[in-house]
């Protein structure tokens, strides 16, 4: 196998991230600003239970990961303990 196809298997659903394909603009918006449109983008993509996972299992802090704002994702830490 060529070096170039290795992709990392974690990652490797990224590659269908539809945030990937409109810019991570919408993703990580001015605190206080709106995530309605970043969420609603999460709402339409494939990936969204496994990215969702990834950043609760990496503790992303910031913008919006599988539909959940940082608040909610906070939330849902508090709430499944
Ligand atoms: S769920 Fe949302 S943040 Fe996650 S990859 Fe899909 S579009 Fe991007």
């Amino acid at each position: 196998m060529h070096i170039d196809t290795i992709t990392s298997p974690e990652l490797a659903w990224q590659q269908e991230a539809l945030c990937a394909q409109t810019g991570a603009d919408f993703f990580f918006p001015e605190p206080g600003s709106s995530v309605r449109e970043a969420k609603r983008i999460c709402g339409m993509c494939p990936i969204r239970a496994a990215c969702l996972e990834y950043a609760m299992d990496n503790d992303e802090r910031f913008g919006v990961w599988g539909g959940l704002s940082e608040k909610e994702r906070l939330e849902l830490r508090r709430t499944s303990r």
